[in-house]
C-alpha cells in the first residue's frame, strides 16, 4: 500500500501518539504545533492499563518503565477527618487483571519518550511555531492554512487532517461544530514537591485521594519516585484567566483550611502552584469527510477518572486501526473511527461528572458513600472500571 499524507494539528500527548502510530503504518505525517518548542508542565499523569497497553505495543515500555512508578493502591480518606474510607487495588493487581500496568509518570517524561520516538521516524515532519487557522475538507484532499511566527501564511494539502489541538480546537469548526467550551465550575491546582519533604504517612508508594464537599485532592509519586505530584480541585463560579495560571499557596490553603493536619502539611510544601480552569464541550461530531478530531479537541473530560490523556491514546490507536483497514476510503475509515469512539467517550465524560458528585457529596450521601466503599473492598473497587481499563484497540 502506498501511504496517505496525514496532517496532525497539535503535538500534545494525543498528536504525538497518533503521529507515531500512523508513521509506523507507512503513512507520511506532518505534525504541526503552534508552540515554538516542546515543554511540558511540571505535573504528573496517571496512565491506566487501557493507555499503557497501547504505549507498550508501540515499543515504549522499556523507556516508560525506567521513569514511571507503580503505586500499590489508592488510599481514600476524608479531607477533614483524615480517616481512611477505603482502598482501590492498583500495582500487581492491575497488571495481573488487565495484562498492562497502572503507571504514574511525570508529563515531561512521557512527552520526551514520545518525542524521541517521533523524531526517529523519517516519515514524520515536525513543524513548530505554526498556528493552524483554518481547515477545509474537499473531495480529493483536505487543506489547511497556518500562520508562522513572522505572520506569513502557508497552505498544506493532505489526504487526512486530524485535529489534536486541545480543548480550544480550531479544527473543530471544520467538522461543523462552532460552539465554544463551557466552564465546568472547577479549578484544578497542580504542583510537585520533593518526596522527602512530605509527611511520612503520605510519602509511601501509593496514591492518596481525599474527599470533601468543597473539593478533593489527589497525590502520587512521580519522577522515578523522587517527587510527589499534587492536584487539588476547588469548586469555583468563574474560570481563572489563562491556561496554567500561577496560583498563591495561601489562597489554596484558605480553601482547605479545615483539612486534616497531614494533608495541610503536604499542601504547605510546594513553592509554586499552577491553576487550570476545567471546561466541558458536549461531543457533536468526531469525524466528517477527511477530517477527524481526537483527544481534548474531540471530547474534553473532567480529570476525576484520570482518563483524558488515556482517551487520546486510545483515539490514536483506533485511528491507526481504521486507516489500516480502509486506506483507500478515508471518509469511511474516519466515520468508522467516530462510530467506534462515540459511545465510549460519552460514557467516560458522564462517569467523570458522576465521580465529581460522589467525591463532593454532602454529609448524608457521603455517609453512605463511605459505608459502601468500606464494604466493597480494594479489588471490587478496581473491578468497577473493567469497562475502562479492559479496552482493546478494535481489529
Ligand atoms: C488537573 C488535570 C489532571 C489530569 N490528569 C490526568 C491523568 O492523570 N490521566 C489522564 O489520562 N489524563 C489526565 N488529564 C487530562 C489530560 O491532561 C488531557 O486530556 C490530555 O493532555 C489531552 O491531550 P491532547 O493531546 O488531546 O491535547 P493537549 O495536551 O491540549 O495538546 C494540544 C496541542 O495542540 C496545540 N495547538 C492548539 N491549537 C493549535 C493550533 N491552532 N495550531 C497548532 N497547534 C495547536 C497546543 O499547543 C498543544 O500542544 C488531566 C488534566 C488536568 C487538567
Amino acid at each position: 500500500m502506498s501511504g496517505l499524507s496525514i496532517a496532525i494539528v497539535g503535538a500534545g500527548i494525543g498528536g504525538l501518539t497518533t503521529a507515531l502510530t500512523l508513521a509506523r503504518q507507512g503513512h507520511s505525517v506532518t505534525l504541526i504545533e503552534r508552540r515554538p518548542g516542546f515543554s511540558e508542565v511540571g505535573a504528573g499523569l496517571q496512565l491506566s492499563p487501557n493507555a499503557s497497553r497501547i504505549l507498550v505495543k508501540l515499543g515504549l515500555g522499556p523507556a516508560l518503565r525506567r521513569v514511571a512508578t507503580l503505586p500499590e493502591r489508592v488510599v481514600v480518606r476524608g479531607i477533614s477527618s483524615g480517616r481512611r474510607i477505603g482502598e482501590v487495588a492498583l500495582g500487581p493487581y492491575m497488571q495481573q487483571r488487565y495484562g498492562a500496568p497502572y503507571w504514574v509518570v511525570h508529563r515531561a517524561d512521557l512527552q520526551t519518550i514520545l518525542l524521541d520516538a517521533v523524531r526517529s521516524e523519517a516519515a514524520i515532519r515536525i513543524v513548530t511555531g505554526r498556528k493552524v487557522e483554518e481547515v477545509q475538507d474537499g473531495p480529493e484532499h483536505a487543506q489547511l492554512v497556518w500562520t508562522s511566527s513572522n505572520g506569513t501564511h502557508e497552505r498544506l494539502t493532505a489526504d487526512v487532517v486530524i485535529g489534536a489541538d486541545g480543548v480550544w480546537s480550531k479544527v473543530r469548526r471544520a467538522v461543523g461544530d462552532t460552539t465554544s467550551p463551557i466552564f465546568h465550575g472547577y479549578i484544578a491546582w497542580r504542583a510537585t514537591l520533593d518526596r522527602k519533604s512530605a509527611p511520612p504517612e503520605l510519602a509511601g508508594n501509593e496514591t492518596g485521594l481525599w474527599l470533601g464537599a468543597k473539593g478533593h485532592v489527589v497525590h502520587y509519586p512521580i519522577f522515578s519516585g523522587h517527587l510527589i505530584n499534587v492536584v487539588a480541585i476547588e469548586k469555583a463560579k468563574e474560570p481563572v484567566d489563562g491556561w496554567a495560571a500561577p496560583g498563591r499557596a495561601e489562597e489554596l490553603l484558605s480553601h482547605y483550611s479545615s483539612a486534616a493536619p497531614a494533608l495541610r502539611a503536604l499542601l504547605q510544601q510546594p513553592q509554586e502552584w499552577l491553576r487550570w480552569s476545567l471546561f466541558r464541550h458536549p461531543i457533536r461530531c468526531l469525524a466528517q469527510g477527511r477530517i477527524a478530531l481526537m483527544g481534548d479537541a474531540a471530547h474534553p473530560v473532567l480529570p476525576f477518572l484520570a482518563q483524558g490523556a488515556a482517551l487520546a491514546i486510545e483515539d490514536a490507536a483506533t485511528l491507526g486501526a481504521v486507516l489500516a483497514k480502509q486506506p483507500h476510503n478515508v471518509a469511511e475509515a474516519l466515520a468508522a473511527y467516530g462510530n467506534h469512539r462515540l459511545e465510549r467517550v460519552r460514557r467516560i465524560q458522564a462517569e467523570g461528572r458522576k465521580n465529581g458528585r460522589i467525591y463532593h457529596s454532602g454529609a448524608l450521601v457521603s455517609f453512605w458513600r463511605n459505608k459502601i466503599m468500606q464494604m466493597i473492598g480494594p479489588e471490587s473497587m478496581s473491578n468497577r472500571y473493567d469497562w475502562i481499563y479492559g479496552f482493546h484497540t478494535p481489529e
